[in-house]
């Protein structure tokens, strides 16, 4: 008998309730998927009537929209890839490569796929390239713990000292991949990015994308894997209290007032809200919660979904560079998968990032996207005779993934506290690194052994 089936046999005979995990985003499915594989069985309770949490899509004029713009990092090498490789349900997800990348600056000019492609790259003068690659060739090659080194430096440290060009292009790379400007993000951070993007170090710089249509379909895949496990995925059930009895987790209670009974709870969601919103007072003491709250610093965008009667290109990405631009990144959808359309109709999402306070002001929303139609129409002659319809959304919250000098990686909210014994916490808030939803599936590999013990003590 090899450790997996000993702990399916634990868990079958001594755990007399199922895990409640709360939430079933990325973060909370990945780790049910870990836990049921080893045996255990859970009950995830999602508020909303679908699983996916912010990557949720939705049907629209027979168009699959997003919730905004969602691409998967680093292809196979990400640790969603990772966790459905480990429990062999990798075929289940079918992914499209998005590299069809441009910048665009008064002409096109391809994104760099890796490191190498940076000599030829015509958005900048020859002579940024060779200052680029001076920063980021050292960068691509250094340890990871090397790397935890520059937590606390911001990126300004190395960009400030940058030309013009090379500042442009830093600030392009950081959009797409921290939805973010570099004055915000922790070098260190930066570099684990560089490091994992490296293919002679194993990593991939290449982005993926459900070829069925919908970011959420990751979520479908897993969700229906832990039911199939004999778990359970409730949706339209919002968890109101985690009950707490010397010191340990006895229970939960639902917004009805029903309570379930078990010895272990996985919160989801961002971990700064959940301490707030879930417990008595006292349970946690002040300097806990006043730490855990400085991790609340979300980075939020405005994103307009336009429907086409006609592909405009046949990039999938394509980021306007320079400040003159409101439309930091155009997403074409359709050219990443035709299965977001109906035949003869095209989608494409274009998005800025914002300030919070901007996604709550509608005149503000109005102005960008008829900016955003001035740029598309400048870039795209035919943009105006081919638009169908537009629909502007704005996110407040986009990733709960801190970027910030010092408040990276292993100083992110822990996956479990002294507090409270059968208490763990999962999510894009929680320690774990990468982007969205990477981060999000990461924080579940990292915390599924400390789970695993836990119940194993059953
Ligand atoms: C516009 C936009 C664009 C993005 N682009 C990308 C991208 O391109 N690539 C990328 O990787 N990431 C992207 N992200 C970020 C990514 O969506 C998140 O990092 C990731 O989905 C977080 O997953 P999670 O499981 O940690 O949290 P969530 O997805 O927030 O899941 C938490 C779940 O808990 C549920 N919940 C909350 N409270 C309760 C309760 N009391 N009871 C029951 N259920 C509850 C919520 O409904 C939710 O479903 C983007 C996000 C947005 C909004």
């Amino acid at each position: 008998m090899n450790s997996k089936d000993y702990t399916k046999e634990i868990s079958k005979k001594s755990l007399k309730n199922p895990v409640v995990i709360i939430g079933a985003g990325v973060g909370g499915l990945s780790t049910a998927t870990l836990l049921v594989n080893d045996g255990f069985p859970v009950s995830i309770y999602e508020k909303s009537e679908h699983v996916g949490g912010r990557t949720a899509s939705m049907k629209f004029r027979n168009h699959i929209l997003d919730n905004g713009f969602h691409i998967m990092p680093f292809y196979k090498k990400s640790a969603i890839y990772e966790i459905l490789k480990d429990v062999k349900i990798e075929n289940r997800l079918k992914l499209a490569i998005v590299d069809k990348i441009a910048f665009y600056d008064n002409g096109f000019h391809t994104y760099p796929k890796g490191i190498g492609d940076i000599l030829k790259m015509s958005l900048i003068p020859f002579k940024s390239r060779i200052s680029l690659l001076k920063i980021l060739l050292p960068m691509a090659f250094t340890s990871m713990e090397k790397a935890e080194e520059l937590d606390s430096v911001p990126l300004t440290q190395v960009t400030s000292k940058l030309d013009f060009h090379s500042k442009q292009f830093f600030d392009a790379v950081c959009m797409l991949a921290f939805a973010d400007s570099p004055e915000h993000i922790s070098l260190g951070e930066f570099a684990r990015t560089i490091i994992r993007a490296n293919p002679f170090k194993g990593g991939t710089s290449e982005f993926a994308y459900p070829d069925m249509g919908g970011y959420d379909r990751i979520s479908e895949v897993m969700a229906n894997y832990v039911e199939e496990q004999d778990s359970k995925v409730n949706l339209g059930h919002s968890i109101k209290k985690v009950i707490v009895q010397n010191k340990k987790v006895t229970g939960i209670e639902l917004s009805d007032g029903k309570t379930v009974e078990t010895d272990c709870v996985i919160i989801s969601y961002p971990a700064y809200h959940a301490i707030n919103q879930l417990f008595e007072p006292g349970v946690f003491d002040d300097d806990f919660i006043k730490k855990t709250n400085r991790l609340n610093k979300t980075t939020s965008v405005v994103e307009v979904h336009f429907a086409l009667s006609k592909a405009l290109d046949d990039r999938q990405v394509v980021f306007p560079v320079g400040d003159n631009y409101v439309s930091k990144g155009i997403f074409f959808i359709s050219n990443i998968t035709p299965s977001v359309s109906p035949e003869g109709e095209h989608l494409i999402i274009v998005g800025t990032p914002v300030k919070p306070e901007e996604t709550e002001d509608p005149q503000r929303i109005k102005d960008i996207v008829s900016k955003m139609k001035q740029e598309l129409s400048e870039i795209y002659p035919d943009f105006d005779e081919a638009l169908l319809w537009d629909r502007p959304m704005a996110w407040k919250l986009v990733e709960a993934v801190v970027k910030e000098p010092g408040l990276v990686w292993k100083h992110k909210m822990p996956h479990s506290v002294p507090h409270v014994d059968g208490l763990f916490f999962v999510g894009d808030s929680t320690v774990s690194y990468g982007i969205g939803t990477d981060s999000a599936a990461h924080s579940a590999v990292l915390a599924h052994p400390l789970i695993k013990k836990h119940l194993s003590s059953f």
